[in-house]
């Protein structure tokens, strides 16, 4: 059986990165970067003043100082007269630098003669050469590269971009799925559970956890445990670029996921992975080499079995076809907050809620009674990682973990 380390390199190795696609920089946010962007300007394109104030030589920079208003330029304006000795030009915040003067005073350090036009400067420091002054070329300089391709767009990228001018740019095109919820038993969760059946909680689970990752929805449906449903919502499913199915990939009489995707055409690529929950995970590809394969997970039923299995193998293929920077999860380390004694003969992702405190991540297990147990998940905010051992962890102990997608819950 594979490792989970293993299984996420079989991901990596299979899954293609989707399609590069132009789209406006508004439309952008939250999508994944698909080109190189260079600076093709000096930012600031021109010496600025950082406040409000006086433009002077640095060398007039002395306590009690009296120098001739000579001109006044606002943001936008460029000044018309160099500033000599004994002269100073009003200038405002994000005024271009008139010629001649290397430093600036601010307003509230001045007091100004209307009288005499003249500006004594009141409580300044001697000298500053360039002070309160922001150097052409200091934010970004011509030629710079500023983003890689992989990355995912946030606000002030977008920004950014519009201050380069971009209107369009290179991004991964958008990921569709499918979710198909198998199961005979299942209703949907609006309905009234009859005598043997339950609610399926997995469909709207994995479409939050789709959206969440900024995917797409397209179909969501649930599939009788019968050759017939199956083969008929698998077929419409493959026209995604990800079908997720849960449930029907155990040892099961009516466990017939894995056959029916075979039977559409989709290669197994692996099954089964030393890990708990999440042991059945199935994983393969249909029209591997075409433009528009479709990855096939087939998830654990259980829920926290497939929430689990999402964030891990899941998430990764997606990152891989965003073609993301990090395409493996990102664990982080945290300190344990209870003894806690761990025993299991296949590597552990136990539910468990993580904070912040005092600079430090802190970890604590939730009360987890197993693979159906959806109840405790609402404490957990993540998963800690244990090896495949018996061990008794004490508090204070690092261990890894793999925070879940969606809003960090404090
Ligand atoms: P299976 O993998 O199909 O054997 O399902 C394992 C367990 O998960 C069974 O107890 C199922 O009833 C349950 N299960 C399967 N699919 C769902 C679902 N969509 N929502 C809630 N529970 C499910
Ligand atoms: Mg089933």
């Amino acid at each position: 059986m594979l490792t989970v380390e293993e299984a996420l390199t079989k991901i990596t190795e299979t899954v293609r990165p989707t399609i590069i696609e132009q789209r406006t920089i508004v439309n952008a946010i939250g999508s994944i970067l698909a080109e190189p962007i260079v600076s093709d300007v000096d930012s600031p394109p021109f010496e600025k003043s950082m406040m409000d104030g006086y433009a002077l030589r640095a060398t007039d920079c002395q306590d009690g100082a009296t120098l001739k208003v000579i001109d006044e330029v606002t943001a936008g304006r460029v000044g018309t007269v160099p500033v000599a000795e004994s002269t100073a030009v009003r200038i405002m915040t994000g005024a271009p630098i008139p010629d001649g003067a290397d430093a600036v005073v601010p307003i509230e350090l001045t007091s100004f003669d209307e009288s005499t036009n003249e500006v004594t400067l009141t409580g300044v420091k001697p000298g500053g050469v360039g002070q309160h002054i922001l150097p052409r070329g200091l934010v970004m300089s011509k030629g710079e590269q500023l983003m890689s391709p992989g990355r995912c767009l946030a606000a002030a990228d977008i920004a950014l971009l519009a201050e380069l001018g971009r209107e369009q740019i290179a991004v991964r095109g958008s990921t569709t799925f499918a979710i198909l919820s198998t199961g005979d038993e299942l209703v949907p969760h609006d309905a009234v559970p009859g005598p043997g059946q339950i609610r399926n909680t997995n469909g709207v689970m994995l479409a939050d956890q789709v959206q969440q990752v900024g995917g797409t929805v397209a179909f969501a449906e649930i599939a009788r445990d019968t050759r017939e449903d199956l083969r008929e919502k698998i077929a419409t499913g493959l026209n995604c670029d990800v079908l997720c199915l849960s449930g029907g990939v155990s040892a099961g009489k009516l466990d017939l996921v894995p056959s029916e995707l075979a039977a559409a055409g989709v290669e197994e690529v692996f099954h089964k992975a030393a890990m708990k929950p999440g042991k059945p995970i199935w994983f393969g590809v249909c029209n591997k080499d075409s433009d528009s394969p479709t990855y096939v997970f087939g998830l654990p039923g259980n829920p926290v079995s497939s929430m689990v299995c999402f964030e891990l193998f899941v998430r990764t293929a997606l990152r891989q076809l965003q073609g993301a920077e990090q395409v493996k999860p990102e664990m982080i380390t945290a300190k344990l907050t209870d003894d806690f004694h761990h025993r299991s003969d296949r590597q552990t992702y136990f539910p468990a809620h993580f904070h912040f405190a005092n600079g430090e991540c802190i970890v604590r297990p939730v009360n987890w009674k197993g693979s159906a147990d959806l109840r405790s998940t609402i404490d957990a905010n993540a998963s800690i990682c244990f090896p495949a051992e018996e061990r008794n962890f004490q508090a204070g102990e690092q261990v890894e973990v793999l925070p879940w997608s969606g809003p960090i819950r404090g």
